[in-house]
């Protein structure tokens, strides 16, 4: 999005609890790749809006989303995964903080690993995707399963900060990265048994409907 519309509506959105501020400055300073907060506003409100009884996310980082997610929708409960031992022990640390803990369930380990172990925490009614974006299709096809009917699957960073539309990058890592990004939305846009429209907030939110 433009940077003076995406300011504006910045400069809009309610001012969060002290704690989710504390972690946004948190986040910035130990460049923890949070979502952005445009994009989890709408997250938000999609998930207001669908009511899921019980998330899976896979990447908690810090546990920001989570947390935001289990205020939002008090009624929720949340598994969420993370494999970076450090950022886990932190996401414990900040929800320990407040009244999430009954809410959020946050499981250490690599998700393509650990799948048996989410799988008895399941079924659930979405799955937020936000974690290493060259596994994306991996991650999809293998806690799709575990969706509930007419489920939805939301992903983020399938924008890569506009690097989709970039012609040429130079960094051949980023390349192969965006590659996979591209792939993954094109795979995920022409899914037969899901409807996925792709909104440009933030840094690209993909929202799938599981059509069954
Ligand atoms: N959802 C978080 C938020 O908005 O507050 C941000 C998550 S951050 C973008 C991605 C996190 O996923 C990182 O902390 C990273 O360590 C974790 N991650 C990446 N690949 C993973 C994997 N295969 N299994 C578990 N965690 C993973």
């Amino acid at each position: 999005m433009k940077d003076a519309i995406h300011s504006y509506v910045e400069s809009l959105i309610k001012k969060r609890s002290p704690l989710f501020i504390e972690m946004e400055k948190y986040a910035a300073v130990h460049n923890v790749p949070i979502m952005e907060l445009a994009g989890i506003e709408v997250l938000l409100q999609l998930l207001r809006m669908q009511q899921p009884k019980k998330i899976l996310e896979i990447g908690t980082a810090i546990g920001y989303s989570a947390m935001r997610m289990a205020e939002a929708l008090p009624d929720s409960q949340i598994v969420t995964i993370e494999r970076d031992d450090e950022r886990y022990d932190q996401a414990i640390i900040n929800i320990a903080k407040t009244d999430f803990t009954n809410q959020i369930t946050v499981l250490k380990g690599d998700a393509l690993d650990i799948f048996k172990v989410v799988k008895e925490q399941g079924p659930f009614d979405a799955i937020f995707i936000d974690a290493a974006k060259g596994q994306y299709m991996r991650f999809f096809e293998l806690y799709t399963p575990l969706l509930t009917k007419n489920g939805y699957v939301y992903t983020d960073n399938v924008l890569f900060k506009g690097l989709v539309v970039e012609e040429t990058i130079d960094n051949k890592r980023i390349r192969n990265l965006v590659s996979k990004i591209k792939k993954y939305n094109e795979w995920l846009m022409n899914h037969e048994d899901y409807l996925t429209t792709i909104i440009p907030v933030g840094d690209g939110l993909a929202i799938s409907r599981k059509l069954s």
